[in-house]
């Protein structure tokens, strides 16, 4: 068994439900266990046209491999509509695998870990909150990597059903 993180993202319709959804899909795999998820955060686009993304990432305990892991996701961006009409286009559902334990690897198909990971608040900000001391071998501790995304607009949003924003939380002010 892997743990893995997987960054959810998109920026057209009612992207917070279908992150939701799409979370549920990915639950329902006997291939893979949920052991955390992340609350909603709305985001701008970085380089890429459209309006604002919600954003959340899930960690996950797997028994596939990062390519059969990397085929569940594309399986669900497929079923919630995603297209592709040019790169970084305004996207239904966006599945990119963070990071799979262990595996460090650079094809164009599968670069792991991500190759943005650190350059983004809408990754490191979810990814974060779940795994405040995630760190990877070549790069050290993320949450060091914080101050330079922090020009980067970003906005946690509270739960709906839950009082999880009760609980002390992450945000770039505290760190
Ligand atoms: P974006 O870079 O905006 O996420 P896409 O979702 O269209 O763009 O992904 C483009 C390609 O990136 C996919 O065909 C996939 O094979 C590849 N890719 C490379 N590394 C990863 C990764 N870690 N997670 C998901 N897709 C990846
Ligand atoms: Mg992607």
């Amino acid at each position: 068994m892997a743990l893995a993180f997987i960054g959810f993202g998109g920026n057209i319709g009612d992207t917070r439900q279908v992150i939701t959804d799409a979370i549920v899909c990915l639950a329902l795999r006997r291939e893979l266990q949920i052991l955390a998820k992340s609350c909603f955060y709305q985001s701008a686009p970085v380089d890429a046209p459209g309006g604002d993304y919600i954003n959340a990432v899930v960690q996950i305990e797997t028994e596939l491999s990062p390519y059969g892991l990397l085929n569940v996701c594309q399986n669900i961006e497929q079923a919630f509509g995603r297209e592709r009409p040019y790169e970084n286009a305004p996207r239904t559902l966006d599945l990119d695998i963070l990071s799979f334990e262990g595996v460090s690897q650079n094809d164009t198909e599968l670069t792991l870990p991500h190759p943005r990971i650190l350059e983004r608040s809408f990754v490191l900000l979810p990814l974060l909150e779940i795994a405040p001391d995630f760190f990877l071998p070549s790069i050290g501790k993320l949450k060091a990597y914080l101050p330079q995304v922090a020009n980067q607009r970003i906005e946690k949003l509270p739960c709906r059903n839950c009082n999880c924003q009760e609980n002390k939380t992450y945000s770039q002010s505290s760190h």
